[in-house]
């Protein structure tokens, strides 16, 4: 390679935010040496397997106390797209996600929604509950006895709800979204968020560091901020990894403008700049699991198979992508043949990636062993 810090990291070396902003700048002249270079670090860390995980989407609850501009996922009361779910109803999507072979519960709620919403509260006493978290711990034991794997992502939990959903949870999620207190001032999308404040954030991502919780977390790109406030995020994340070791991969989510949101009238990110942020991830974390979500590149989610990306994430193969639902998921069948034609193996897995399984409980790591392949991933006879 041409450029030092290239070659620096291709030798195991760190590299600063300097040289990560200078790697930057000349990939948007040129980005073939940054492209090639995390295709080789790809290449070296994950061979040619792309993984996805199987999964059903629970949209236990879409109401939330929070407000970024950026969001369609969210309900207000008396809105058609209102979700409250019901404990039958969880029990019925339990049983078609079984029927359709899921491995993945995905259980997402909006923000606190009891601490905003009187609707909210009536929900949970009607189910029997006194909060979100305690109906979720009860979902996902429900979710267990079928046979398939909880992972909550439900906003900024706080640590004793974390240490609970841990017992029944091979994983969970909270995205970073970006460590900038700038997108969160006045205009800005975070501005009417407070649980997206980068101190809340980073307070939730390290006690899940503290409880040894799997996580997943990642970024959301081209909400209007700088290139140094995504490597900033990046290398915050990395951090994170290097000091609690369990971020068990990280998500790089373009922004899709949504309709009915203030930022209708913003473009998509670029998506050039959105591979070369992807390619820089790989730089900057090696060994890490990175995913882009291939619903929010419809047409050409394969190219970034060579550029870093080792996985797609959650696909269902019944449920919508409620945050993003202009984008429905492909057909899997459709995405193995996209991976096999750009040279990768599809592999299903848990939702926790094996090199994890050990942050988990005996109990937990017992009730995969059934479905389970030599590699800790998800049997072929049971997903395809
Ligand atoms: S992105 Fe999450 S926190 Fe923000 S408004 Fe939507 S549901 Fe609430």
């Amino acid at each position: 390679m041409n450029s030092e810090s290239l070659n620096n990291v291709l030798d195991n070396k760190e590299i600063s935010h300097h040289n990560i902003l200078e790697i930057y700048q000349y990939a948007l002249k040129d980005p073939i040496e940054l492209f090639s270079t995390a295709k080789v670090l790809r290449e070296k860390y994950k061979g040619n397997t792309v993984t996805f995980s199987k999964k059903a989407f629970f949209n236990i609850v879409n109401l939330c106390k929070d407000s970024c501009s950026y969001c369609t996922y969210k309900a207000e009361p008396g809105e058609e797209k209102l979700s409250l779910m019901s404990k039958q109803q969880i029990t019925e999507l339990l049983d078609l996600a079984k029927r359709y072979r899921c491995v993945e519960a995905l259980f997402v709620t909006g923000e606190q929604p009891e601490q905003r919403y009187q609707e909210a509260r009536d929900w949970l006493k009607e189910n029997g509950f006194a909060s979100t978290s305690e109906y979720i711990i009860h979902a996902s034991e429900l979710a267990l006895e079928k046979g398939l794997f909880p992972h909550t992502n439900a906003g900024n939990l706080d640590f004793d709800e974390m240490k609970e959903l841990k017992k029944t949870n091979v994983s969970m999620g909270l995205m970073l979204e970006n460590i900038s207190d700038r997108l969160t001032e006045k205009g800005m999308p975070h501005f009417l968020a407070a649980s997206k404040r980068p101190k809340a954030r980073l307070e939730i991502l390290e006690n899940a560091g503290k409880l040894q919780i799997p996580m997943t977390t990642g970024i959301l790109v081209g909400i209007g901020e700088t290139i140094e406030e995504i490597i900033d995020s990046l290398v915050a994340i990395k951090e994170l990894h290097q000091k609690y070791g369990n971020i068990q991969e990280v998500i790089l989510q373009n922004f899709q403008p949504k309709q009915d949101t203030r930022m209708k009238d913003k473009p998509s990110a670029d998506e050039k700049y959105f591979k070369i942020i992807v390619a820089l991830s790989r730089i900057i974390m090696p060994k890490m699991n990175i995913q882009i979500p291939p619903n929010l590149s419809p047409r050409s989610y394969q190219s970034f198979l060579s550029v870093g990306i080792n996985d797609w994430g959650g696909i269902s193969p019944l449920t919508p992508d409620f945050v993003n639902p202009e984008f429905s998921w492909p057909d899997i069948s459709k995405v193995n043949e996209n991976s096999k034609n750009a040279g990768f193996d599809l592999k299903c897995r848990f939702p926790i990636y094996p090199e994890f399984f050990s942050f988990i409980s005996k109990e937990l790591q017992e009730k995969m062993k059934d479905m389970q392949n030599e590699e800790g991933l998800v049997k072929e006879e049971y997903w395809r």
